[in-house]
């Protein structure tokens, strides 16, 4: 099975919240594997280049807008198939909607303040990555 790389995120509500902890015990114990790692506080800007994708939804001002509110933890995890593994683990982006033990129905108190964000595809991946490491960060 390849070995892929994608992009997670502990939003703003979840260090707010104190859920570092709870969340990288729980990418360890479902062998995510951390990469790189960081915390930062995103610029609206920056956090409108992040999200460019949404930027015709109507909730793009307040999604960017909550992005920048606080400091965040930015990580590059690693593993096979840990795309669709930390989607998975995070649960649906709803936590109304999430199933028993996802880190969103845990910890997620709405579909926009929910916690956790993980690249959906291994384009989108990358351009994720890309907007947070170098090459040098996430060699080796
Ligand atoms: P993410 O991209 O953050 O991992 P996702 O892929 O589950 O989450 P997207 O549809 O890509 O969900 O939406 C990006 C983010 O925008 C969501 O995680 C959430 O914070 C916010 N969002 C999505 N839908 C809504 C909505 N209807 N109202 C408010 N905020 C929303
Ligand atoms: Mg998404």
């Amino acid at each position: 099975m390849a070995t892929t790389r994608t992009l997670t995120i502990i939003k703003p509500d979840g260090v707010q919240q104190h859920n570092i902890g709870d969340i990288i015990h729980a990418f360890e114990q479902h062998q995510l594997k951390i990469i790189a790692m960081k915390m930062l506080h995103l610029t609206k800007n920056q956090a409108e280049g992040f999200y460019a994708v949404h930027r015709d939804r109507p909730f793009f001002d307040s999604l960017t807008t909550f992005m920048s509110s606080g400091r965040v933890v930015v990580m590059v995890l690693g593993g096979d198939n840990v795309i669709t593994r930390l989607r998975e683990l995070m649960g649906a982006t709803d936590p109304a909607k999430a199933s028993a033990g996802t880190l969103r129905k845990q910890f997620a108190t709405s579909i926009e303040q929910n916690v956790i964000h993980g690249s959906d595809a291994p384009e989108t991946a990358a351009f994720e990555i890309s907007y947070f490491f170098s090459e040098l960060d996430i060699s080796k």
